[in-house]
């Protein structure tokens, strides 16, 4: 049974939809392996994988030095859980906190877990070092916030559709407009231990705020003794152009919440990565992972690291992302409203839904995503060349000359 059904991708996707929870709705595309910025599905097609699994793979798929690292720690030992110490936790930890400028690190395993240490730490934080009354902090967050998909995490997201029917949500959140620094000083009360934010908005629609916005926002936080918890687990790790989106405005903030490319794809590995002070409010029992900071993840997350440094993919993001925009902004449509990037991170907004247009997309031979229903993500691996992104140009602009 399972001998036919392999490669034979219409049978898989009904196999998937018999026997797997309907909590997706991907584009019927069944991949089979990939290289670099290219996947390749069942029968052997090939499509420029433009959404790099949202950032996570900024490596490109199946990075030789990071798959030489994987297996090479695989064959040693994977997991030890921190019951006792590893040999490749202490140097992850080490050398994450050097990329990022910090004293110390958390390790977890997805991004929704890291933004869970963030959440913990901040309130923490706020009774012990600040003196907040017990169980009254307050973190002021975005509206068209994405942090994740956990109770806590979803009870403070605006959108109807990842919150309905979880309830009851936890309290002491306080959501303002996103892009409003003087929202965020509004809403500061004597409670407030932090506000946790994306630097750029991407599930919203590849928000970009204007310039001065993040370096407002820091000032606001300093000004009040509250924590800036920059959420950089899609913007962070080169995407943008630098480092860390939060670069572009030279924002330093309280701590970095990390994930996605931090394993170049590899495995889920996720930090919460701040200053001594911060990270001080963990002390043994209050909080882990039986997985966090496994030798698995830890090997693998600091290949991906050294990729990152090594192949300048900031650096390359940053060049290559501002010849991608200006050659997409050559493209005209009566159905485009905006194109908007930061580096390898654009966002086509139409003025109709975007899924018939990745439909259409993925029939040029070019996989990407909607996001809120009416921008078009692009995100290649940063490892792309010049040649297959002037080629993805051309694919999209024969799907807009077919589109209505
Ligand atoms: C993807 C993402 C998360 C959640 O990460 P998971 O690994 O899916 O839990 C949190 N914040 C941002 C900004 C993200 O893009």
């Amino acid at each position: 049974m399972t001998a036919r059904i392999r490669g034979d991708a219409e049978a898989l996707v009904a196999l998937e939809n018999e026997w797997g929870a309907h909590n997706y709705h991907p584009l019927d595309v069944v991949v089979e392996r990939g290289k670099g910025p290219w996947l390749y599905d069942v029968n052997g097609t090939r499509y420029l994988d433009c959404l790099s699994a949202y950032s996570a793979v900024n490596q490109g798929h199946c990075h030789p030095r990071i798959l030489a690292a994987m297996h090479e720690q695989a064959s040693r030992v994977t997991l030890t859980s921190r019951a006792f110490r590893n040999e490749q936790l202490p140097l992850f930890c080490q050398e994450l906190a050097r990329f990022c400028g910090m004293d110390a690190v958390l390790p977890m395993n997805t991004g929704a877990e890291a933004v869970e240490t963030a959440i913990k730490a901040a309130r923490r934080w706020g009774y012990r070092v600040k003196g907040i009354p017990e169980g009254c902090a307050e973190i002021i967050v975005c509206e068209n916030n994405f942090h994740g998909r956990t109770t806590t995490i979803i009870g403070f997201s605006s959108e109807p559709s990842y919150r309905d029917g979880f309830g009851p949500f936890t309290p002491g959140f306080v959501t303002v407009p996103f892009a409003d620094a003087g929202a965020i000083e509004a809403a500061i009360t004597p409670n407030s231990c932090a506000v946790l934010l994306e630097p750029i908005q991407c599930e919203a629609g590849i928000l970009i705020p204007p310039a001065g916005y993040l370096a407002d926002v820091a000032a606001v936080c300093r000004r009040n003794g509250i924590l800036l918890l920059a959420d950089e687990i899609q913007t962070g790790l080169g995407r943008t152009g630098r480092r860390f989106a939060c670069d572009h405005e030279s924002v330093k903030p309280d701590a970095y919440i990390l994930g996605k490319a931090l394993s170049g794809g590899c495995y889920p590995v996720s930090a919460f990565v701040t200053r001594q002070e911060v990270m001080d409010v963990f002390d043994p029992g209050s909080h882990g992972s039986t997985y966090g900071g496994n030798p698995l993840g830890c090997a693998i997350a600091r290949a991906a690291l050294a990729v990152i440094e090594e192949e300048q993919l900031a650096e390359r993001s940053a060049e290559l992302g501002g010849w991608f925009l200006e050659q997409l902004r050559t493209i005209r449509h009566s159905r485009i409203r905006e194109i908007r990037g930061r580096g390898l991170l654009v966002g086509i907004e139409l003025t109709v839904a975007a899924r018939p247009f990745c439909e259409a997309l993925m029939h040029h031979g070019l996989l990407c995503k909607e996001t809120h229903d009416r921008v078009v993500r692009l995100a290649p691996p940063l490892v792309i060349d010049r040649d297959d992104l002037a080629w993805a140009v051309t694919q999209i602009r024969h799907a807009f000359e077919e589109m209505a």
